[in-house]
């Protein structure tokens, strides 16, 4: 199962070598990105090998019509594509007339890349031979800035190890893009202007259909083999590849530079025509500058927010390195300044799963925003969907629903349906809960009361009211049901009383009513405008606590368990340690037939209630469902380990919890789903952060306090987290044998396994 090929270092991700094979993975593990944009770890000169070239601009996306067998009436008419943009990194070189491509090469040697997370930049040197009487050798260093969101840099430097050479350099803005997973082959942009001038290549873009302007730029100078600083490059421009050229001889052992400035400036910040002059503002900025301050800036960034993130894990280099790069993955993916960006499951590394935003983002993400930045980024989070909650009625109206019931989307940008396979679209609603108990686990994380009366009951009424018609009473078994569903587990569909998905329903109806009763007693004007607002009828409250109260959970006939769906019996429940282990990932050799009628659980469907509902149940109950339904789990989500590493961690079941939490923390540094080529796994790694903090840590918010119930995997000798609460950063160092909490909060009590510290 373990692919791993990278070198293990508390701070740095390493290959050493070259091989082929490995290049579309590591484009995806070595992607860099601030939160504005974003792009996979292509090579800058040319590469004609198999590579997946990828560059993205936060928010920009392009509406590609639905592709499907058959289509069905509710199907959106579009998935929302993350977009690839024009690429601003290319350099490509000529050694004597030979093109540096490491595919074409004779040989490639002392091929080394790097990400250092602590720094953020991603290097890469090697030495090619070009031919017989010519070897030279590249280092290159880049990162796109976290202190100027619309700045990348890129440092290529060359130096000729064995014979002179001539080289010809050409750093290029590529305009002929195209996504690889585009459906009809559209062109997903429409060049609209360019310019080019030795102070800068610029190139506005507009999206097809929803109109996004990009502005791709780059400035490109030399730095000669004296350290004296170029700029008098040549242009030219050939079919929206738009070029800086410029020849340089190097002789023997002498080394040149090029140094790049370029980005995208995004039509969501600035108006199209103000585009080249802020691209002009940035590079003459970045000119000042120079590279190492501009680094200095960049550094700095990460700095602050490794102090406030960082987690120390001692004894255990893998699950170090792994923490790490979960958490600085997050960070490149969504900074939090912007409500009107979310964070994708690819992030910008990656284009499957197209739009950005699905209930991974409530479910598995916000505790980690809400920890480790601070409410007004988890406020963003929440905001993102209050935002669309008119849209989210609309969806819920085209499928036949009435009165202001809200169904969210499975997966989109701006609110609007984009998934359309139907036992996911139609059918995969226990998303809508997701949204319900974000706003609850966001208030009773921060404490701040003012989100629900300002937006959250909004949202939880319009999900309520969702539930209340999308369940049925049934005559038969005197009880209110959700018939045909697909749960958290999406290896059996159109299934009954998924109990997950019952139980949320419940909560969602009663939370909703008692945030209701609250604001209309402390806020008689605010309630007052949200019922004329929502056309509110006092009957509603009442019908809610009917349903609620008397909603179905399917039970075991005999023993003391909750059933994932009505037929889930039925099912020969054959353990998963059967299965032979060339057929695993089920997903990739089974067909889907077979995984349908098969026992095995993708991820965690009823322990997903568990999780979220712990206080809900006591730690028997919890330890009988862990041990009938996990081994049933084949892990195939890289949202399922980290869910049940954290479970684990409450069962002291710690041998367990360390390898469900090596799994989620490694799953793309070790390719456990052997697919990493396609990106990485953003929002489960913020289910990492979670394993550690909430499973590990035991951080818990009971009763409006903070709690904690520290255990130490036997695997490390120390570890350490911190977090934000309610504005004050407390560090939790768990040694062997002693635990330190330290913060500046005089006011604040802590308690730890239910004592006060
Ligand atoms: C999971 C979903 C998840 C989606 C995006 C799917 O494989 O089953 O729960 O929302 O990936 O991460």
């Amino acid at each position: 199962m373990n692919t791993a090929y990278l070198d293990i270092h508390p701070w740095k991700i390493i290959e050493k070598g070259f091989n082929s094979e490995r290049v579309q993975s590591s484009e995806s593990i070595f992607s860099i990105g601030n939160g504005a944009m974003g792009q996979r770890a292509n090579f800058e000169e040319q590469y004609t090998g198999s590579s997946f070239q990828g560059s993205y601009v936060g928010g920009v996306y392009y509406p590609d019509k639905t592709k499907v067998g058959w289509w069905k009436n509710g199907y959106p008419e579009y998935f929302a594509k993350v977009l690839n943009a024009p690429s601003w990194i290319g350099i490509s070189i000529h050694v004597n007339g030979q093109i540096l491509d490491l595919n074409q090469c004779l040989s490639v040697h002392h091929f080394y890349r790097e990400l250092d997370m602590k720094n953020g930049i991603y290097t890469r040197s090697f030495e090619a031979q070009i031919s017989k009487n010519c070897t030279v050798r590249v280092e290159s260093k880049r990162f796109l800035s976290m202190d100027e969101e619309s700045l990348g840099v890129i440092h290529y430097s060359i130096t000729s190890v064995k014979g002179s050479c001539d080289l010809s350099i050409e750093s290029y803005l590529d305009g002929h893009i195209t996504n690889q997973d585009s459906n009809w082959d559209d062109p997903f942009w429409e060049h609209r202007e360019k310019s080019l001038s030795k102070e800068l290549i610029y190139l506005h873009s507009q999206t097809h259909k929803t109109a996004f302007d990009v502005g791709t730029y780059a400035q490109t100078l030399l730095l000669d083999e004296n350290g004296k600083v170029t700029d008098d490059f040549k242009t030219q421009s050939k079919n929206w590849r738009l070029s800086q050229t410029k020849e340089h001889h190097l002789s023997e052992g002498k080394q040149c530079t090029i140094l790049k400035y370029g980005g995208y400036i995004n039509g969501m910040n600035f108006d199209a025509s103000q585009f080249e002059a802020e691209a002009k503002r940035i590079v003459d900025q970045a000119q000042k500058r120079g590279f190492e301050d501009l680094l200095k800036r960049h550094q700095t960034v990460w700095q602050s927010i490794w102090d406030a993130s960082d987690i120390v894990i001692e004894g255990d280099d893998k699950a170090q390195q792994a923490i790490r790069f979960n958490i600085f993955q997050l960070n490149q993916t969504y900074s939090g300044k912007d409500a009107r960006l979310n964070i994708g499951p690819k992030g910008f590394t990656g284009e499957k799963y197209g739009g950005s935003t699905y209930w991974d983002t409530e479910a598995y993400c916000l505790p980690f925003y809400m920890a480790t930045k601070n409410q007004q980024v988890a406020r963003n989070l929440l905001k993102y969907r209050f935002d669309q909650l008119d849209k989210a009625i609309e969806n819920a109206e085209k499928l036949g629903f009435t009165n202001g019931a809200a169904l969210y989307p499975m997966v989109t940008m701006n609110g609007e349906e984009c998934h359309n396979e139907w036992e996911i679209t139609f059918e995969e609603i226990h998303r809508n809960g997701a949204i319900a108990f974000a706003i609850y686990n966001y208030e009773r994380f921060t404490g701040d009361t003012t989100y629900i009366p300002e937006m959250g009951l909004e949202v939880l009424i319009g999900i309520a009211r969702f539930w209340a018609q999308r369940i049925n009473y049934s005559e038969f078994k005197k009880a209110y049901v959700i018939l045909g569903v697909t749960g958290p587990n999406e290896y059996e569909n159109n299934v009954n009383n998924n109990w997950y998905t019952n139980f949320l329903a419940k909560w969602c109806l009663q939370y909703a009513q008692e945030q209701i009763l609250k604001i209309a007693q402390q806020n008689t004007q605010r309630w007052s405008e949200i019922k004329s607002k929502l056309n509110w009828d006092e009957s509603e409250i009442q019908q809610w606590e009917t349903i609620a109260s008397n909603i179905y959970l399917p039970k075991h006939p005999t023993q003391d368990l909750f059933l994932q769906q009505d037929g889930f019996l039925d099912k020969q429940l054959d353990d998963v340690s059967i299965l032979n282990p060339e057929e695993r990932p089920i997903n990739q050799h089974w067909s889907w037939d077979r995984i349908l009628r098969s026992p095995y659980i993708k991820q965690a469907d009823v322990l997903q209630g568990f999780y979220f509902f712990e206080d809900q149940f006591d730690l028997e109950t919890l330890k009988r469902h862990f041990d009938f339904y996990e081994p049933l789990t084949v892990h195939e989500s890289s949202l399922s380990p980290c869910v049940h590493s954290i479970l684990a961690s409450r069962l002291d079941k710690m041998e367990e919890a360390y390898a469900f939490y090596l799994r989620t923390s490694r799953l793309d540094l070790d390719d456990y789903n052997k697919e990493v080529e396609e990106g990485l796994h953003i929002t489960s790694m913020a289910g990492t952060w979670m394993s550690i903090v909430e499973g590990f840590g035991g951080v818990r918010i009971v009763d409006n306090q903070l709690h904690l119930d520290p255990k130490l995997p036997k695997e490390w000798t120390y570890y350490s987290f911190q977090i934000n609460f309610r504005g004050t950063q407390v560090k939790v160092q768990v040694h062997q044998e002693s635990l330190q909490v330290s913060h500046d909060n005089p006011d604040l009590v802590v308690f730890c396994k239910g004592k006060k510290m």
